[in-house]
């Protein structure tokens, strides 16, 4: 069978394997899309940042998703790891920094829905509802063997394909990973007190315990804790279950009501050594996995789709193949910084709260004191904490 040839190949139906497609659609590269459909709704959502929404706007997303969102307007932060040195909670507004809300918060099977429909509909995407099976690159390009035999031909393979990527093991990129021990519990709660567009995040012993507005009185849990009191927690009855949710949150919602199926995830980190390889890029999960703290994966895929089209957009403009050594030099330069400072920040502030060594409590307490009362370093930390520090991806960039 002749192989199917594509100027450029995205694998992976994830979030940032269909944004990355939209995105290079979008600007006029012609799109074999390997992804078969993604199981249905986890009942598990994300918080899409100010540049996030910018882009799923840009991509004329947003009508589809905005319905569906809440706006995080403000976000409180509570120490109750019981430490000697706990701060008050702070308070931060998005209004602090010129913004109306610092991000969405959405189902992330109604972000999928609305992306799914959005890929069907652009003519420049031709979608294979395979896996990959294979990849191997060579002087002219790569070659993507599908789970039915057929094989894409390409310049230029996006590996989209998820923190187990077979794409990134293939081309031999390693990986540096490892695990808490921690699982994160979610799910989408009832309440009785509305959340005000605020997402609230109680620091605990065993990990962050964060509420996130939904639509309505409703909010999405995540819970990290230790693995063996998830594995009692998986157990529970949802009556059960909504009590002990309640007495931890110290009835700050009121009244709780699980609601929807619960997700159970091991904390791990896996970072990639290098973000691509000839033939090959890496975006989202298949190059960076973080624990669910600070809301940072998705958005970090989402830059790496928006970097990606703006790289790849202006190598075609200089007449530069897609797969040239530059054009993957640029790539990784300008993703290292962004996703290593967020690797870097994630880590550190899960470490603190796991240890109860009382500098380590002293520290985290005068550092989210400083944040509370020195109003420059509040508004800096809000910025980096929503946007990187440097250029911003065209597609991040367009307004309302
Ligand atoms: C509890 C929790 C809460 C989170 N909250 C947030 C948040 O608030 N904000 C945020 O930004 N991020 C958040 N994240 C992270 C975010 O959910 C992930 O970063 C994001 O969903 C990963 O998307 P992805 O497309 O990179 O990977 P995936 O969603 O894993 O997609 C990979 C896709 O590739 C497919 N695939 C795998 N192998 C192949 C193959 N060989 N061929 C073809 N296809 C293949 C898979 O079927 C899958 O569809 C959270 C994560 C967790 C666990």
């Amino acid at each position: 069978m002749p192989a199917i040839s594509s100027p450029v190949a995205v694998v992976g139906g994830g979030a940032a394997g269909l944004t990355s497609a939209l995105a290079l659609a979008r600007a006029g590269f012609d799109i074999a899309l390997i992804a078969p459909s993604a199981p249905a709704s986890s009942g598990r959502t994300v918080a899409l940042f100010d540049g996030s929404a910018r882009m799923l706007r840009a991509l004329g997303l947003w009508q589809r998703i905005e319905p569906r969102a809440a706006p995080l307007e403000r976000l409180t932060l509570i120490d109750d790891t019981g430490s000697l040195f706990a701060p008050p909670p702070a308070t931060f507004a998005a209004s602090e920094i010129g913004l109306d809300a610092f991000g969405w918060n959405i189902d992330l099977g109604d972000l999928q829905d609305a992306l799914d429909a959005a890929v069907a509909d652009e003519p420049r995407i031709s979608r294979f509802h395979c896996a990959a099976t294979g990849f191997e690159s060579g002087a002219d390009g790569a070659r993507v063997t599908l789970s039915d035999g057929r094989v894409i031909a390409t310049p230029l393979v996006i590996a989209a394909d998820g923190g187990r990527s077979r794409l990134r093991e293939a081309a031999g990129i390693a990986v540096r990973e490892w695990s808490y021990p921690q699982t994160a519990l979610t799910l989408v709660v009832r309440h009785s007190r509305d959340h005000r567009n605020i997402s609230t995040e109680f620091h605990t012993r065993e990990g962050p315990f964060t509420f996130v507005p939904l639509p309505g009185r409703r909010s999405s849990i995540v819970w990290v804790m230790r693995p063996d009191r998830a594995e009692e927690l998986r157990a529970a009855s949802d009556e059960e279950l909504s009590a002990l949710i309640e007495k931890r949150s110290h009835s700050f919602l009121g009244a709780i009501e699980a609601e929807g199926p619960r997700g159970f995830v091991p904390l791990r980190s896996v970072s990639a050594r290098a973000l691509t390889a000839p033939s090959l890029m890496l975006v989202g999960e298949a190059a960076h996995v973080f624990p669910p703290i600070g809301a940072q994966g998705l958005n970090l895929g989402l830059r790496d789709a928006a970097t990606l089209a703006d790289i790849l957009s202006d190598a075609r403009a200089a007449g530069s193949p897609l797969n040239h050594e530059r054009v993957r030099r640029r790539y990784e330069q300008a993703r290292r910084a962004d996703v290593g400072l967020r690797a870097f920040s994630v880590d550190l502030l899960n470490r603190t709260l796991l240890s109860a060594f009382l500098p380590n409590d002293f520290l985290r307490g005068a550092g989210l004191l400083a944040l509370e009362s020195i109003g420059p370093l509040r508004r800096f930390v809000m910025r980096a904490g929503v946007a990187p520090p440097g250029s911003t991806p065209r597609l991040m960039r367009a307004e309302g």
